[in-house]
This record gives structure tokens, sequence and C-alpha cells, in this order.
């Protein structure tokens, strides 16, 4: 076993070795929460609360997300950037251990899309709504409508980006590769730019679950869906192998049916890092030389309560918990960077 960890950690080089990703890689956890980005640890508290008494797991997925949906200066929820005509739109999808799945995507002025996909997943016998539909639908299940304002970090970013990006419609519709589009973007200060939580969490019962919310590319064209409501690429949860999740450029994951193509690997037999670094390593084939203007990350989960993560990027990192004081960021391998 030791010398098959040596095997693969040399296989990956020594620039996409991290010492605490290694320690992580073959541990065994139950109940066990993982979510992407720096704004996990304080979705993964609120999950853990739901966990520790034995809740579960999909309780817990959404639990979390909420956190994130609800805070102002966070790259999700009504808080988030607009998409490029001035409206924030919203996205999200959760999955449960007995493959129940709901999601809504293009959704205006509901604070917790992922609430309202969990009714569609609960109350309807339908997968996905949209638009105005998914609003009717959450207004009816009692969901308030909420303003239709921006938060002021996200005026802020707007009004900057209309003037940089000499708003035009026609010519922004054509610029098929420009920078406009990409998301996650890479900062002056080299971090990335992400607009997306993706959860998935084991619980004590040995069930799995995972959600995933996002106002989705900032910026972006009206009407724009990424991989994040999409199940099987931003979310899929398969109890009797894993779940997994994604986050990144949504294109890309959708071209790679990114979440289940990960549980895939897991079935085989993959570990789960080793089942997300094989998917990205599809999306860096697939793009070649274009593969350095985007990120991806992916977080898996296996049955046994072993978990990972990988990154097309350097910069990916995401929370993971299993004890009130074990709640800790890891940074996440990477294929280039
Ligand atoms: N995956 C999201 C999307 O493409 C964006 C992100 O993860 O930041 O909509």
């Amino acid at each position: 076993m030791l010398r098959r960890k040596f095997l693969q950690i040399g296989s990956l080089g020594l620039s996409a070795f991290s010492f605490s990703s290694f320690v992580n890689l073959q541990e065994k956890r139950k109940p066990l929460v993982l979510s992407t980005w720096d704004a996990g640890i304080e979705a993964n508290k609120a999950a853990w609360e739901v966990l520790k008494t034995g809740g579960r797991a999909l309780d817990a997925v959404e639990k979390g997300v909420m956190v994130t949906e609800a805070s102002q200066n966070c790259c999700v929820g009504l808080g988030a950037n607009p998409d490029r005509d001035g409206f924030v739109t919203l996205d999200a999808c959760i999955m449960d251990e007995n493959f129940n799945c709901g999601s809504v995507a293009f959704l205006e002025r509901i604070k917790h899309p992922i609430s309202v996909a969990r009714r569609v997943m609960e109350k309807t016998p339908h997968v996905m709504l949209v638009g105005n539909g998914a609003q009717q639908f959450a207004l009816a299940e009692g969901f308030p409508l909420e303003k239709q304002e921006l938060s002021e970090p996200a005026k802020k970013s707007y009004e900057k980006w209309l003037k940089k990006s000499e708003y035009n419609p026609v010519i922004n519709i054509e610029r098929s590769s420009s920078s406009v589009y990409q998301i996650p973007q890479k900062l002056d200060n080299g971090d990335w730019n992400h607009d997306t939580i993706g959860m998935i969490a084991l619980d004590a019962n040995g069930n799995l679950s995972g959600s995933c919310t996002t106002s989705g590319m900032a910026f972006k064209m009206r009407g724009r869906l990424g991989d994040s409501p999409i199940i099987g690429a931003g979310l899929y949860v398969d109890n009797e192998v894993g779940a997994a999740v994604a986050t990144g450029q949504g294109e890309d994951v959708i071209r790679v049916a990114g979440a289940h193509t990960v549980i895939e690997f897991m079935r085989a037999g993959l570990t789960p890092e080793d089942a997300c670094r094989k998917t990205i390593e599809r999306i860096l084939k697939i793009k070649g030389a274009k593969a350095k203007d985007i990120q991806v990350g992916m977080l898996a989960i296996a049955k046994n309560g072993t978990y990972g993560g990988y990154a097309l990027q350097k910069g990916f990192n995401y929370a993971v918990c299993y004890a009130d004081n074990k709640n800790n960021l890891l940074d996440s391998k990477f294929l280039i960077g």
C-alpha cells in the first residue's frame, strides 16, 4: 500500500506535490463534509452541526451552502456579480443517496436557490425548473421575492466591468474567447475569482449527498447556464460509489460530464483524488494550449470515507471538516501552473 502511494506521488511530479493533500489521500472519515474554495470553511461549520448529531447528509449539504448563499460579500447568491445586463441569475442543484435530485436555473430574486432545488426534488415529478417557472414555483412554495438590486461589491465590480468591456451586447456575443467570459478569472493578486460553492457529505449512517449553488459566470450572457445546476456535470451522487462536485469553467465541465465521470472512475477502483485528476486530464486534453486560460476544480468522497480533490491549475482550495475542531482548508494538487 505504501509503495502504491509513493508511486502515485512520483507520477504527479514535484510541482503538484502538497504534503497536506498527501496526508489526506487515503484517510477515511465518517461523518465528513467537503466544500469548494475558502468560503467552504463557514459553510462546513453549518453542515457539521447537522452531521455531528447523526443528521442526514442531505440536510447538511443544504444548510451548509445556505450560509454562502446568504452572504452579501461572496460570489454566490443574490450578493454576487450580475449577468452583463445587470441582473443576478442563480443556479443550484442537490442530490441525495437515492438518486433523487432537483435543480433550478436562471432563477432571479430568490435568496436560497438550493432550497428551491430541494423542493423541486421533493415536491414535483421533475428534476429541473428554470427562469420564470422556477421563480413562480418558489413563490408558490412560500419563498419571498427579494428586491431587484445589486450588493455594494457587485455594483462596484459591474460598473468597473461596464467601463473596461466597452459594453456592447452584439460584439460580446461574438467574442467567444474574450476574457470577459472566463470564470474563474485570475485576479491581479494571483487568486482565482470564483462564483460557486459545491459541497459533498457522508453522514454517520454512511449515506452521501451533494449540493452546488452559483451565480454562474460573472457578466455572462443573459440566459447562460454553466455546469452547476446540471446533474452529472456540476454534481453527482451514487450512494454505492461516492459523491463528486465541480467548480470552474462550467462549459468545460459539461463537455466531460465532469461529476459523473469522477464517479465512474471511482466505480472502476480509483481513489477520489485520482478520479478527479483523470477527469481534469480529459479537460486538459480537449483544451490543449487554451487550458491555461481556464480553471476547473473537482472534489470527491468515496463511499468508504476517503476523499480528495484536483484542479487544472494552481490556486484551487477546498475545506474539509470531520470533527468540531477539524475544519481545514487544503490546497489542491493541480495539473498545470
Ligand atoms: N461552475 C460555475 C459556472 O460555470 C462557475 C464557478 O464555479 O465559479 O457557472
